[in-house]
């Protein structure tokens, strides 16, 4: 069983409080510390959850503590989480590469290649094909991946709705095709709808 984490006692930059992790409610023999919202962790509740938020690709680390049923959410600045987590440094370089692939993957100016996981940034915003230099060097042919689906390009070039690939859909594209007076306040923009809300 691996080791748990525990605070230095004689660490005075911690504040240590003596009642229960307020993430877990637990009572553990471990120190509990107070993070800058107020509330009390232990270096694994604060590892356990933050590693959580990153597998529900959220990078921005909120406190979870329930009071009196209101959730504290107040945000925990990264290095906070590193300290109070006692991260390790091969356990900083994977919790940054994972926030720095969610925070690229998010701003939508930047997607990984599905052919060489590089980064391409897409010259021209209106289409959906994108041309990787880097794989093209590789296979020594032009490698255009889809920036929909991420997937190897399918099917004639250029659009800018989808490719030919079965799972390339633009969902909000698809949603204003299907349920136009939702969205635009009655004003029918697309022709006949053909499909009524149900909602
Ligand atoms: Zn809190
Ligand atoms: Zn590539
Ligand atoms: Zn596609």
């Amino acid at each position: 069983m691996a080791q748990e984490r525990c605070y230095d006692p004689r660490d005075t930059t911690l504040k240590f409080v003596n009642r229960k992790d307020d993430i877990t409610g637990d009572d553990y023999e471990s120190l509990r510390a107070e993070m800058s919202c107020g509330h009390a962790v232990t270096p694994e509740s604060v590892k356990g959850w933050c590693s959580e938020l990153l597998r529900r690709n959220q990078f921005i680390f909120t406190c979870p503590a329930e009071i009196n049923g209101m959730t504290c959410g107040k945000e925990w600045p990264y290095h906070e989480v590193c300290k109070m987590a006692l991260l390790t440094t091969k356990e900083m370089e994977e919790f940054e590469l994972t926030m720095a692939d969610l925070f690229l993957n998010l701003t939508g100016e930047i997607k990984k290649c599905p052919g060489c996981k590089s980064y391409v940034k897409r010259k021209n915003p209106s289409s959906l094909s994108v041309h990787c230099t880097m794989c093209s060097e590789i296979k020594g042919w032009l490698f255009i991946f889809c920036w929909q689906c991420l997937n190897q390009w399918k099917g004639p070039l250029p659009r800018a709705d989808r490719c030919d690939n079965t799972n390339c859909t633009n969902e909000a594209l698809e949603l204003l095709r299907n349920c136009p007076e939702t969205f635009i306040n009655g004003q029918s923009w697309y022709m006949q709808p053909t499909v009524l809300c149900s909602s």
